[in-house]
């Protein structure tokens, strides 16, 4: 019988698998199709905690800790595999095209400063430099150094290989239907051929959360956000830091290829790349920065990003006891991972963690018939 039982082998599960083995635990993770091949490795990777926050909201806080923890977390990742990860702080930029918008990054500057956090107004002049070929309308912009990437696809690849290294045992093909109870406490989860024995079991499905039995998660709170990106080749990165524009976001990797993203649908469980997602990508791209008409496109897919309802993980114990939930990262997963892996272990180890889970739990959405 393992320690703990983990559904679910995208970043989620297998931080947290990682993170249980290093402390001692032994964790088996169960993957009913390929570990990391969902939104784990659709993801642009980008590490922007100040990029996507509007206010100091406690999702922020857990974005920053997971952020100051991905140096230690990937040399960890590193030298379980022996692989890179495409890890690189080269920071991100925000551009502002009309006053208005210039206006609400100022705002953005004034309150993030006051938290003691970095952050850099750029004039139209300091915003070519860093963002050489933008569209020459643009007004200036925000610079934030602190924030940086990863690549999703070579992070997967190597997570899975540490947690395997470190002695996590993956079982895939395994799909988990139920998590099973007796009165109030977990005793294990049936599979569609057999039933597995644990009394910790850690919910880590994605956009699937909602669909196992016994998980104590209500209907509708967790849902698929269908993300597109289209791929460009550009030769060279055309700029280092990402560019957050008005209608999308441009990433640029190290060997050339530039990931334009994102469209965020709630369209049901269907990967589809289409075409109004496509134009939607491609025109926000080319105003941006109009030379890229000429990039070759290299590869599009989508990814089912774990939406929840107020957009917040959610992270803690669940209403039976031994059950432990950690999903519903939704546009920030890859960067939370880290944190989330560390708050979780703790938990079921039953150390406190080091950030106030109460704002996390799935208590708050307790006035949603399950
Ligand atoms: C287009 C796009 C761009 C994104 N960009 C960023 C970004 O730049 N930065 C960032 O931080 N985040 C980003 N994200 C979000 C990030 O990808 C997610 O928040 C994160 O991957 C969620 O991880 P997860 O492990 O919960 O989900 P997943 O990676 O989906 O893993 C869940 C796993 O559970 C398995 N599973 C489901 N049901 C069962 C079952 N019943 N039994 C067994 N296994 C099961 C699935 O097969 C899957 O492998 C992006 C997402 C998308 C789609």
């Amino acid at each position: 019988v393992p320690d703990v039982v983990i559904i679910g082998a995208g970043i989620i599960g297998s931080a947290i698998a990682l993170e249980l083995e290093q402390r001692g635990t032994n964790a088996i993770l169960l993957e009913k199709a390929v570990p990391g091949a969902e939104s784990s490795s659709a993801a642009a990777g980008m590490l922007a905690p100040q990029s996507e926050a509007t206010s100091a909201d406690p999702a922020f806080e857990l974005g920053l800790f997971s952020l100051r923890r991905y140096p230690e977390w990937v040399a960890t990742i590193r030298e379980y595999s022996g692989l890179e990860v495409g890890y690189h702080v080269d920071g991100g930029v925000h551009v502002a095209t009309t006053e208005a918008a210039l206006e609400n990054l100022a705002a953005r500057t004034a309150w993030q400063k006051s938290h003691g956090l970095r952050v850099e107004r750029l004039d139209a002049a300091e915003l070519r430099n860093r963002v050489p070929g933008i569209r020459d309308d643009a007004l200036g912009g925000l610079f934030f150094p602190d924030e940086g990437q990863v690549d999703p696809r070579l992070l997967m690849r190597a997570l899975s290989l540490a947690t395997q290294r470190a002695g996590v045992e993956h079982i895939t093909g395994a799909t988990v239907r139920r998590i099973l109870s007796r009165g109030e406490k977990a005793y294990g989860v049936e599979l569609e051929d057999r039933v597995i024995e644990c009394d910790r079991i850690v919910l880590a499905a994605g956009a699937w959360s909602c669909l196992i039995e016994g998980s104590g998660v209500p209907k509708g709170c967790v849902k698929p956000a269908r993300g597109q990106i289209v791929a460009l080749d550009c030769g060279a990165p055309p700029f280092l830091p990402y560019v957050f524009a008005e209608h999308g976001y441009l990433v640029p990797r190290r060997d050339g290829r530039l990931l334009v993203g994102a469209t965020v649908e709630l369209e049901g469980y269907e990967k589809a790349v289409t075409a109004g997602g496509v134009l939607q990508l491609l025109s926000a791209a080319c105003e941006t920065v109009p030379r890229l008409r000429s990039a070759k496109i290299v590869e599009m897919w989508s990814g089912l990003r774990p939406w929840t309802l107020d957009q917040m993980p959610i992270l803690g114990s669940g209403a039976v006891e031994g059950i432990f939930i950690a999903t519903g990262h939704h546009r920030n997963g890859i960067l939370q991972a880290p944190a989330t892996a560390l708050v979780m272990a703790d938990l079921l180890r039953g150390t406190v963690p080091p950030i106030d889970l109460r704002p996390f739990s799935v208590a708050r959405f307790s006035s949603i018939r399950s």
